[in-house]
């Protein structure tokens, strides 16, 4: 059977590469931040991480890691409710729903896992998910697993919205779920809009914070804060691989009957292993530092504000962000694939995307800002964007 299956999977993978889709990936040698080194040798600037707050090499996080491997072990060799749940997942769960004011919290393996599990267990096929056009893959593949009937608006389009909630009224129950910023563009979905109109249609609101968090608002509360919407989002799911340290976990933080449900009867939670330990006990050493300072968020936000700016009278076209995401617009695939090539020899991590990715004719280089660059990054970065697109004929 395999040689038929191999030939199969082989003109498949052709198939891929002669689309120019196929992913190849690039080896780092040395820990995740703004300066990498490449497997080849090269040392380059990193502009392509989700490392917003510069946390995933930071030596007060390394230090909680070793002290959580100390006091708690490696692994914990079990699922949350059989004997997996230590004191310091309890810890961390309740530091997550202090961080964004909300009831309680329930950890999972990641964020996909958490958006997987969080829809079937408290959904049925009378209830209705009304779903954002361009939210994330585990979004998706979450509503698939759910029997609720499913309606989808254009992205951030409150008409779209309110019009999907109108069908839905025929529903039991409605929960309209967003990201909390779109991956691609940086935009910061409309939540406290969102919320008027569930509000208005009587609709829960769930919103996907993975790239919000950290980043969005003053103190990177998320979308609540910058929206002063605090305690009307129902629910919140997000990512400890981002911003909060990168290594990995999820999480779905909200109202406090949701979480127990969860507890019950959420599948990645109940059948997939708890966090290891040192995980844990760095994410609270993590919150805590969220707590006491805001320096992290206050040189991120000028970081972006800054590259941004300069972009902006080098001539490069930047869609307008409130994000740590800068989407610089080429519009041409081939153009996004050369420049990325191009910056890469001038020492700049970043990725060029295209269609399928983002629409078509809407290709662009996707630069990710964090607090661990420094203003010499910054120039460097800008000096080669204006080097590269005169070159290429992107800016004049
Ligand atoms: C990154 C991301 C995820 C997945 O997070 P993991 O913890 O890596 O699984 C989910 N949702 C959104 C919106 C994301 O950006």
């Amino acid at each position: 059977m395999y040689g038929k299956f191999k030939e199969h999977l082989t003109r498949e993978i052709a198939a891929i590469r002669n689309e120019g889709l196929y992913k190849d990936e690039r080896i780092i040698v040395s820990p995740q931040g703004a300066e990498i080194e490449l497997q080849s040798g090269e040392k380059v600037l990193n502009f392509c991480a989700n490392n917003y707050l510069g946390l995933s090499n930071h030596p007060e996080l390394i230090k909680a890691a070793k002290e959580g491997l100390d006091t708690h072990g490696y692994g914990m060799s079990s699922v949350r409710f059989i004997c997996g749940t230590t004191d310091l997942h309890k810890t961390l769960e309740k530091k997550i729903a202090e961080f964004f004011g909300t009831e309680d919290t329930i950890l999972y393996a990641a964020a996909f896992d958490a958006n997987g599990g969080v829809f079937e267990p408290l959904l049925t096929e009378e209830d209705a998910i009304i779903s954002d056009s361009l939210n994330h893959a585990s979004i998706i593949d979450g509503v698939r697993l759910c029997k609720a009937q499913r309606y989808r608006y254009p992205n951030a389009d409150m008409a779209g919205l309110e019009e999907a909630l109108k069908k839905a009224q025929k529903n039991r129950f409605r929960v309209v779920v967003t990201d909390g910023v779109f991956s691609m563009d940086g935009n910061v979905a409309p939540v406290d809009k969102i919320v008027e109109l569930a509000e208005k249609y009587d609709a829960m609101v769930m919103v996907d914070e993975s790239h919000s968090a950290g980043v969005v608002g003053h103190t990177g509360r998320g979308v609540s804060e910058y929206f002063d919407i605090t305690g009307h989002i129902d629910l919140i799911t997000g990512t400890l691989g981002k911003s909060f340290g990168g290594a990995i976990g999820g999480f779905t933080t909200g109202r406090k009957e949701i979480i127990e449900m969860l507890r019950q009867r959420s599948r990645p939670y109940l059948f997939s292993n708890s966090l290891p330990p040192m995980v844990v006990n760095t994410g609270i050493r993590m919150f805590e530092m969220m707590s006491e300072t805001n320096e992290l968020q206050d040189k991120l936000h000028k970081n972006t504000d800054y590259f941004m700016e300069k972009m902006k009278a080098a001539g490069f076209d930047i869609k307008p962000t409130k994000s740590a995401i800068c989407a610089v617009m080429l519009y041409d695939a081939k153009l996004s694939q050369d420049m990325a090539a191009k910056l890469l020899d001038e020492g700049i991590y970043v990725i060029g995307f295209y269609y399928p990715v983002v629409p078509k004719g809407e290709a662009r280089i996707r630069v990710q800002l964090s607090a661990g660059h420094e203003q010499h990054h910054l120039d460097k970065a800008i000096a080669a964007f204006t080097k590269v697109g005169k070159e290429l004929g992107v800016i004049k």
